[in-house]
């Protein structure tokens, strides 16, 4: 397989660093907006984790000739109609996540219901196409659990099959399990698909 350039359209560290992690054995270059000089940060209007990823590699795409991936994730609480969802970086905006994450246990206090997922879409855009790719990662809300792993909401996301949060879940085991790692799973299977029938990728 010869290196595929990505850029991945996101300026949140974390989900680079995640990527970078997600990307490692196969033959991809990945590259940020940061590391591209890229400055793209167009409102996220979608109502969906799919319109919103797409919003994002399409306004990354006109700055760059590469392919672009750009994800749009959060957390669904279901006792909370879904709550944050596609708000979840917007919830409590400029608060932080230790404030965020008490918030969350303080609404979900009388709800017997604590089930939440994790939800990740993976927007591709090419000169040919345009593909999304989705992953789920089911949990449990827990009172905070600060941990040296992880980011956001981690530190409240119980996995069972793990018996522990993701803030103390190693990477490698999250990206075994995470939305992330699951929708990049199946973006690779396309692209190695499309790689073996020798298709233009630009
Ligand atoms: P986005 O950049 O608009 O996609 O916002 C995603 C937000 O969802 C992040 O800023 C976090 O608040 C939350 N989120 C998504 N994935 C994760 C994860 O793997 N762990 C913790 N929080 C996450």
């Amino acid at each position: 397989m010869k290196t595929l350039d990505i850029v991945i359209a996101t300026n949140n560290p974390n989900k680079v660093r995640e990527y970078k992690e997600l990307f490692e054995g196969y033959d991809v270059n990945v590259t940020s907006l940061k590391e591209e000089g890229i400055v793209s940060s167009p409102e996220e209007g979608g109502t969906t984790f799919t319109d919103n990823a797409l919003i994002k590699a399409r306004d990354a795409r006109k700055y760059t000739s590469k392919i672009v991936i750009a994800d749009d994730s959060g957390i669904c609480i279901h006792a909370l109609s879904n709550f944050p969802g596609v708000y979840s970086a917007r919830f409590m905006e400029g608060h932080s996540y230790e404030e965020k994450n008490l918030k969350i246990n303080e609404m979900l206090q009388d709800k017997d219901d604590k089930s939440a997922s994790y939800h990740c879409a993976i927007a591709f855009v090419s000169d040919e196409e345009e593909k999304v790719f989705v992953g789920t990662c089911e949990g449990v809300i827990v009172s905070p659990v600060e941990g040296p792993y992880g980011f956001g909401y981690d530190p409240i996301f119980y996995f069972e099959p793990y018996n522990k949060t993701f803030s103390l879940t190693l990477p490698d085991d999250k990206n075994k399990v995470s939305h992330r790692g699951k929708a990049t799973r199946l973006l690779m299977e396309y692209l190695k698909q499309k790689i073996e029938k020798n298709e233009k990728m630009k």
